[in-house]
């Protein structure tokens, strides 16, 4: 059966203290019901993994994932981060292709599979964003456009190297605007994704990829979309940053 997931984007918040006393947090409100059912994974930016790893090293369901990795390995790229840097921290995952990447760093998806490559040759899991702009959905592109990124971003993995991946859609108009998609748009959305990862690497694949759905979820809007038969999760921005949302968050899933 395909994991089930919570993951956390803190995304450009926290200073390297606060970020610590989040994971504190997080981990003592986690304990008194946590099951283990779900992983959870957090994603604070580069400056604080390892603080973070530490705390959460031992706990076997929860993971820490970059934000963020350079294309090539190494070289005169100043500022970067690669992806190996980061693996050998023993953390396991790399949020790739969210939507501000792909708007505010002009991440195409020639540049996203490149990224991907990086990620894999490094063994760190690409947690792969897609989703549409509001144009698209009003066009009614969205599946279109959804589409389109998976194939150009993902489908040159051998499907021995697709069995690493994580999706996440975030419709990029429910991001950070507190307008979700519905569960039934989350739900039509994710199917014709499970869909297209089966007409590419079949049944089984499309049955054992995570599918995580983004954009404005809180804890009351959570379960209700979790619920879904294909949503297999969330990544959770604002609310991940509020130890009672997210981990009310966790256990709505
Ligand atoms: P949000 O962000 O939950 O604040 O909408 C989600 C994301 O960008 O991953």
């Amino acid at each position: 059966m395909r994991a089930r997931i919570v993951a956390g984007n803190w995304k450009m918040n926290t200073v390297p203290s606060e970020g610590v006393g989040l994971v504190v947090e997080i981990l003592e409100k986690l304990d008194s019901k946590y099951t283990g059912d779900t992983r959870v994974i957090l994603s604070p930016p580069f400056t604080h993994l390892i603080d973070v790893i530490d705390h959460v090293w031992e706990v076997p369901q929860i993971s820490v994932a970059a934000q963020n990795c350079h294309h090539e390995d190494n070289g005169a790229y100043t500022g970067e981060i690669s992806a190996g840097m980061i693996s050998d921290l023993n953390i396991d995952a790399v949020i790739l292709g969210h939507s501000e990447r792909r708007q505010y760093f002009g991440e195409d998806d020639a540049l996203l599979a490149k990224k991907v490559n990086a990620a894999i040759r490094n063994s760190l899991m690409p947690i792969f964003c897609v989703g549409e702009v509001l144009e698209d959905r009003k066009a009614n592109k969205h599946n279109e456009v959804v589409t389109s990124q998976l194939t150009q971003g993902l489908f040159h993995l051998s499907s021995e190297e697709f069995k690493n991946v994580i999706i996440a859609y975030e419709p990029v108009w429910a991001i950070g605007t507190g307008e979700t998609a519905s569960p039934q748009q989350a739900q039509d959305m994710h199917k014709s994704i499970r869909a297209h990862v089966a007409s590419k690497y079949g049944e089984d694949a499309a049955n054992n990829v995570s599918i995580l759905y983004g954009g404005s979820v809180k804890p009351n809007n959570a379960s209700e979309i979790f619920s879904q038969p294909d949503v297999d999760g969330g990544l959770i921005g604002g609310a991940s940053l509020n130890a009672d949302d997210f981990v009310s968050i966790v256990h709505a899933m």
